[in-house]
């Protein structure tokens, strides 16, 4: 039988470890979270007994695949310096490009630098300071497959997991779990990339130092916006990416349509079988090394750090993705270097809140806008770095302004759209509070 007088699903004859802290969850957040304990160890003194943590997900995500490399799944850009990150940066940029019909922005982004990490490399810098750590004898490892149920107490947590059951003292979980409030208005941030590699007796068609941030020149979509987005490794090399804001994936056809209109505005030729077009200009991609696709939410709905007595959500399930823009990283890093600090230190792991909350009120009128059509995308944007320092923009899509240049920054978003979404959220709000107000009146 289990704790809970159930009957267990694990093997009889695997024992129950006790561990400090089990990270459920080993994508963006739980590693992160585990990296920044690792070098916390490492910075510390030396300890009694080493910190056992135990780091739970699919069997892929925990360990290299068998030519020792992580799945090269995603790549993550941010402003965020995150020292603890910087050995896997693999480009940085001080100057970026916003691209609209008719308008070029050569936007200076510094004190700033825009950050550009493989998932891959990220991975592998994880892993090696984990095992530094663990040399060091100041952290045990375990890894366990997916957890089947998490199970929260006064004292200790039950993780369940086919590999054998885990009572841990905190949980961090980073599983998708649905919001303390559902969101009024969702859209999904989803894009393909593909790492693409030029003809090298064409002339390079990249400029190395000018990455693409937004280019709103792509076909926009009946709902929200779309947008290109270009990270150069070299004049030959980049990874060129098809976004939407929007409700719905696209299917595949729909993923090569973009990224084909989006190639030829880079002056590449969309499709490498399709013709010349007439188009002699047009630079041929000779290889695509690698190919992402992910869909990140874009949703007003109330997520909260604390799920439980001793369960603490991060990442995207704890409030991590920013509503207007899908950032994640830059939070991740923050929730991560907190929650480290206060477990090494004794402390509950409770991270601060992500974003503060007039950020999420100012995410949820710009998504509402998009969503409604009340707001045009692309203008909005393009009018924003036009109109403000970019470092002041870039810090506040990230979280990181203060009031006053929050202010500022209002000031030069159309006035007559943002008062009306306004006026509306207000009314919505307090339609459900008279609403809460009147179901509890009546119980
Ligand atoms: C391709 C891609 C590119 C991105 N690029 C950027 C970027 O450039 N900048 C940025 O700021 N953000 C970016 N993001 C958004 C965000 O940073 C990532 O989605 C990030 O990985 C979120 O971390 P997370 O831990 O919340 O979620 P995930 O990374 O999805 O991790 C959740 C984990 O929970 C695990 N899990 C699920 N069920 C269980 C279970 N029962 N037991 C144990 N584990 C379980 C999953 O297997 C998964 O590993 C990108 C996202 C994607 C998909």
């Amino acid at each position: 039988m289990g704790h809970d007088g159930r009957v267990s699903d694990r093997p009889a004859d695997v024992p129950t470890e006790s561990v400090d802290v089990a990270v459920v969850g080993a994508g963006g957040a739980g590693l992160v979270a585990l990296h920044h304990l690792a070098l916390g160890l490492l910075r510390g003194p030396a300890r009694p007994s080493p910190l056992r943590v135990a780091l739970v997900d699919d069997v892929e995500r925990l360990a290299p695949g068998p030519d020792g490399e992580r799945p090269r799944d995603r790549t993550w850009c941010s402003w965020e310096p995150a020292p603890a990150a910087a050995p896997a940066v693999l480009r940085s940029w001080r100057a970026v490009e916003v691209l609209a019909p008719g308008a070029r922005l050569a936007l200076d982004v510094r004190p700033l630098r825009y950050r550009m990490l493989r998932g891959e490399d990220y991975y592998a810098l994880v892993d090696a300071d984990a095992a530094r750590a663990r040399r060091s004898g100041r952290l045990e490892l375990l890894r366990r497959p997916g957890a089947t149920a998490v199970e929260d107490g006064a004292e200790r947590v039950l993780v369940r997991t086919p590999g054998g059951d885990l009572e841990a003292a905190w949980v961090l979980d980073s599983r998708p779990c649905a919001p303390v409030r559902p969101a009024r208005t969702a859209l999904l941030q989803h894009f393909r990339g593909e790492v693409v590699r030029t003809d090298p007796a064409a002339p390079p068609p990249f400029e190395p130092d000018r990455p693409v941030l937004m280019d709103f020149r792509t076909p926009q979509p009946p709902v929200g916006l779309s947008f290109g987005y270009c990270l150069p490794l070299d004049g030959r090399t980049a990874l060129v990416e098809y976004t939407e804001f929007s409700p719905a994936v696209l299917d595949d056809a729909g993923y090569a349509r973009g990224l084909a209109a989006y190639r030829r505005l880079l002056g590449l030729r969309p499709d490498p079988h399709g013709r010349a077009d007439g188009d002699e200009r047009l630079v041929e991609v000779v290889a695509v090394d690698a190919v992402e696709q992910g869909a990140i939410p874009m949703a007003d709905d109330v997520r909260t750090s604390r799920a439980g007595a001793r369960v603490r959500r991060l990442g995207t399930a704890g409030g991590a993705t920013r509503a207007s823009t899908g950032y994640t990283f830059s939070a991740l890093q923050r929730q991560g270097a907190a929650v480290a600090a206060a477990l090494l230190a004794g402390r509950d792991p409770l991270p601060p809140a992500a974003y503060p909350r007039r950020h999420r009120w100012m995410d949820a009128l710009v998504l509402r806008g998009l969503a409604a059509g009340a707001l045009d995308g692309p203008a909005f944007f393009t009018r924003l770095f036009a109109a403000n320092p970019p470092d002041r923009v870039l810090r506040f899509l990230d979280g990181a302004t203060t009031r006053r240049e929050e202010l500022a920054l209002m000031a030069t978003a159309p006035r007559a759209a943002m008062a009306g979404l306004a006026v509306e959220d207000g009314l919505v709000r307090a339609r459900r509070r008279l609403s809460a107000a009147m179901s509890r009146s009546v119980h």
